[in-house]
């Protein structure tokens, strides 16, 4: 849509081309504003009644008489939308089929865009003391100077104060405060790339070495970080972060649960001696506008954020670092369906930039780029410190006695106890929320279901209810049957951690017990406090979901009890054996970080699965080769690309009958030699009362699928309420 040399200032009443945030297929035509307008400039245009958000995009497309085109309302102020960024957005939107309004979405998601002034009044403390002093007037002075020569805006200095605004205007005619302009948007204090880092090992240093040099190379190119947790990843690419500053670039670092991540921002400030901006949904309104402008004009040096991060508006950014790249939460589900550890190599690649990808058991698509020499790899094969990694060993259920609705083997509790007995932690990990996945009628055998989705609900006892895991519906637990009416006959079957908590309580009565899971606090703050509590030590038994796997330190953890290693391993998820294998060695591998070692064991009823016997051996390159060869003989990704088209609609039949018309009309994907499979009903069938259809398309590796896709859906109109959505390189197949 860009063309190639678009003039790169529009004069006051000259015609160009805007795109908005309204979902339509096209760029309009309006004339420039007063003062003009850069290419790039964010407007507010008239688009019937409304004034809708919108950016310069191009010369106009001439496609509406002049005199008929309506003015543009006013520039917004905000560095105008760089070219790098918007051939990205137009990239992502081919890439992911999105329409384009929708990636603009994803990068203007920034409160009160150009609507706020750029300076606003704040208030500092007078020399003047009131004639009148009252209460209220004392505290809101009181308030004044605890904040020093920092200044509050008046509604701030009233809310701090817990006073009407009324008592703070009295005090600025009173002459008791001053008022004077400052910007809005205060910028971050500097990093200094200067300071001096830890001083590293051999393995350390020789890995920096190399992504110092791909940085300061001002060059494309992509590295696989891979080493064992503890081994130093952050340490050493924090390396590269300080040559990118040095080299007045911007860098960012993305991370999965952010809102968890009090240690990281810790340790950037240990390291720059200023803390780094910050961009996810825990950060308040007022930062996330002080994030999106000062990356916009250059003044934030450092990102740490959420994937969404990746569509800020940086200035020059050098660096990408995607921490625990393997992580399924780069991948967003709703919306725009992309992957950011992806899209982030995508726009390094366009803004001659470097990324990062580092984790301790990389995705099986980053661990092939690596192998054939795509991406760079460097490897730390080492924990740093005396401390060696954990011990595995398997518990065969098989082979213990294990009572009716028990999970913890005697195995596994004699190891709990004498932990305890020896005052070091241990950790029961179990990737399921709530009390029970399922609960039964003992006298008809009716499960519980929601009455808006194809799934069961969850018993919660914590919250007493039980909850849909797809739609969040929830209600509270029936005494009857809702399908036979006996009374107090249903009953909870499986484990959740809160009944994996109700077992331990019972086994270890004296014992501290802590639950993770992400339910179970109302805000990640809380959740962040409960984390550092148990990294103190107060808590002699964890027990946790996957949030646990993620990155944190708990210095006396020793043992790491998997309570069901082959939950996932049935499943016919493409990615089963994979996610298995990730997610078990990384959370053994919070077992033993400190100084002493450490010991994780691993339940399960097959210990001869090739995966267990990965996992169990750490025999990992293995375990990729053969997952890899599967796959390519399957034709499966990354060998080969797969599309998910879910169809939905309030009624079964019209999704289907849609699903049937496009199986059959397969012609432009059979042209690039791709195969479609299906309709069939998707594996949760039904969600919020919508009735799902899946297709799936999979296309050689080199075929242009996405063209091919449009082709094949375009001429297909959605009628009535049915909609359709398209998923390149599916994550998840619900
Ligand atoms: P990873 O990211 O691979 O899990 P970290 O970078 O978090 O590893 O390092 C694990 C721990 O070891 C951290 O507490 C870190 O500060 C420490 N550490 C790693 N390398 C060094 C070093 N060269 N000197 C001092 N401490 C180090
Ligand atoms: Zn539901």
């Amino acid at each position: 849509m860009l063309s190639a040399d678009p003039p790169e200032f529009f004069d006051e009443g000259s015609p160009c081309g805007v795109l908005t945030v309204e979902p339509l297929d096209r760029v309009l035509d309006y004339l420039a504003p007063a003062g003009g307008a850069w290419l790039g400039a964010f407007v507010e245009v008239p688009l019937g009644p409304r004034r809708v958000l919108g950016v310069v995009w191009g010369p106009a497309e001439g496609s509406f008489p002049r005199n008929k085109l309506r003015a543009a309302i006013r520039v917004l102020d905000a560095v105008p939308m760089r070219a790098e960024l918007r051939a990205f957005l137009a990239r992502v939107a081919d890439y992911t089929l999105t329409p384009l309004p929708a990636m603009l979405r994803l990068a203007t998601r920034v409160p009160d865009l150009g609507s706020g002034p750029a300076m606003r009044k704040l208030l500092y403390r007078g020399a003047n003391l009131p004639a009148r002093m009252t209460e209220a007037r004392e505290k809101v002075l009181a308030v004044c100077d605890g904040f020093g020569g920092a200044g509050l805006t008046s509604g701030e200095l009233a809310q701090a104060a817990g006073v009407s605004a009324g008592v703070v205007r009295g005090l600025v005619q009173a002459g008791a405060l001053i008022e004077r302009e400052a910007p809005r948007d205060q910028p971050y204090p500097r990093l200094d790339p200067a300071r001096a880092g830890q001083s590293l090992t051999e393995d350390q240093s020789a890995a920096a070495v190399a992504l110092r040099n791909g940085v300061a190379g001002r060059s494309y190119g992509t590295t696989l970080l891979k080493g064992v947790t503890g081994s130093g990843k952050t340490e050493v690419y924090l390396e590269a972060v300080a040559e990118c500053l040095a080299q007045r670039r911007q860098a960012l670092v993305l991370l999965p649960e952010i809102a968890l991540s009090a240690e990281f921002l810790t340790r950037v400030e240990a390291r720059f001696g200023a803390r780094p901006a910050e961009w996810h949904s825990g950060v308040t309104l007022s930062e996330r506008r002080r994030c999106w402008h000062m990356v916009g004009r250059g003044e934030a040096q450092l990102v740490v954020g959420a994937r969404s991060a990746l569509f800020l508006p940086f200035r020059d950014l050098g660096l990408i670092v995607v921490d625990e790249e393997h992580d399924s939460s780069y991948k967003q589900e709703e919306g725009v369906l992309y992957n950011a550890r992806d899209m982030a190599v995508l726009r390094a690649a366009m803004g001659e930039a470097q990324v990062i990808l580092a984790s301790a058991t990389p995705s099986l698509e980053t661990w092939a780029n690596a192998s054939v020499g795509k991406y760079a790899r460097l490897d730390l094969a080492a924990r740093f410190g005396p401390n060696e990694l954990p011990q595995m060993r398997a518990i065969d259920l098989r082979a213990e006695e294990m009572p009716t609705s028990r999970w913890i083997s005697p195995s596994l509790q004699s190891a709990v106890t004498a932990r305890i007995a020896a005052g070091e932690q241990a950790l029961l990990f179990l990737n399921r929320r709530g009390y029970a996945p399922l609960t039964v009628c003992r006298a008809c055998g009716h499960q519980i279901e929601c009455s808006e989705c194809d799934a069961r609900m969850v018993e919660h006892r914590f919250l007493r209810r039980l909850v849909c895991h797809q739609c969040g519906a929830s209600r509270s637990i029936p005494e009857a049957c809702p399908s036979c009416g006996a009374q107090d006959r249903l009953a909870p079957v499986g484990p959740g951690v809160e009944r994996l908590e109700e077992e331990a309580r019972a086994l270890w009565p004296e014992a501290r017990v802590a639950v993770l899971s992400s339910d179970l606090f109302g805000t990640a703050r809380a959740l962040k406090e409960q984390i550092a509590a148990i990294a103190e030590g107060e808590a002699d038994i964890i027990i946790g979901t996957q949030i646990v796997a993620k990155g944190h330190n708990f210095p006396v953890l020793t043992l790491v009890g998997v309570i069901d290693a082959d939950l996932g391993l049935s499943g016919s998820d493409l990615r089963a054996a994979e996610r298995v294998f990730q997610l078990v060695r990384q959370v053994s591998g919070r077992a033993g970080r400190a100084e002493k070692p450490g010991v994780a064991l691993i339940q399960t009823s097959q210990p001869e699965h090739p995966v267990i016997r990965a996992i169990l051996s750490g025999a990992e390159e293995e375990f990729w080769r053969s997952e890899a060869a599967q796959r390519k003989s399957l034709g499966m990704p990354p060998f080969g690309r797969l599309a998910g088209v879910v169809i939905s609609a309030p009624a079964l039949e019209p999704a289907f009958a849609l699903g049937i018309e496009l199986a059959r009309a397969d012609g432009p994907l059979r042209e690039i030699g791709a195969q479609v499979f299906g309709p069939a009903p998707a594996p949760i069938a039904r969600i919020r009362g919508r009735h799902r259809v899946r297709l799936l398309v999979k296309a050689p590796k080199s075929a242009g699928l996405q063209a091919a896709i449009s082709d094949w859906l375009q001429p297909h109109k959605l009628k009535g309420d049915l909609r359709l959505s398209v998923d390149i390189d599916p994550q998840s197949f619900f």
